[in-house]
C-alpha cells in the first residue's frame, strides 16, 4: 500500500464523519449474494486497513454478517459506511463516501461467480471467485 492515500468522507446526513488515514487507491468490487441484498448493487470498497477513525460514532449501527466481518450504517440514514474484519479490524470502505475520487482505480472484482448475468462491468480488472479469494487472504496471513 506505499500509494495510499489520506481520505475524509461523511453520510449522507453528516451525523458520521470518516477519515481513513491510509486508503488503497485499488477499488475492488464484490458481486457476492450478501454485499448486493445490502448495497443494492455491487459493493465498490476500498480497503482501509485499520486506521480509520470515525466523528459521531454513536451514530453508527453495527449488523454482524458473518463470523468474520461486521457492516456498519449511519442510524440515521442508513449510508453504509464499511466491511470490516472482525479480528484484524481491517476496514473496507464504500468508496461512494469519500469526496476525492480522483486517485480511485478499478482494479479487482471478488465473488465473480456469484455476479448476476444482468450487468457486466467492461473495465479491465483482476476477477476473483470467492474460493480464490479466501486463498489470497489466508496466503497473506501465513
Ligand atoms: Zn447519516
Ligand atoms: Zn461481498
Amino acid at each position: 500500500m506505499s500509494d495510499a492515500v489520506e481520505a475524509k468522507g461523511s453520510c449522507l446526513c453528516g451525523a458520521v464523519r470518516v477519515t481513513a488515514k491510509a486508503l488503497d487507491p485499488k477499488v475492488g468490487a464484490c458481486h457476492c449474494k450478501t454485499c448486493r441484498t445490502w448495497t443494492g448493487g455491487p459493493f465498490f470498497a476500498a480497503d482501509c486497513g485499520s486506521g480509520v477513525t470515525f466523528e459521531g460514532g454513536d451514530n453508527i449501527a453495527i449488523f454482524s454478517s458473518s463470523d468474520w466481518a461486521e457492516r456498519g450504517f449511519c442510524r440515521t440514514c442508513g449510508t453504509h459506511l464499511f466491511y470490516r474484519l472482525k479480528e484484524s479490524q481491517q476496514h473496507f470502505m464504500p468508496v461512494g463516501l469519500f469526496t476525492d475520487s480522483d486517485l480511485l482505480v478499478f482494479d479487482h472484482q471478488v465473488f465473480i461467480e456469484e455476479k448476476p448475468e444482468f450487468y457486466r462491468f467492461a473495465n479491465d480488472t483482476n476477477d476473483m471467485t470467492g474460493a480464490e479469494l479466501f486463498a489470497q487472504v489466508s496466503a497473506d496471513q501465513s
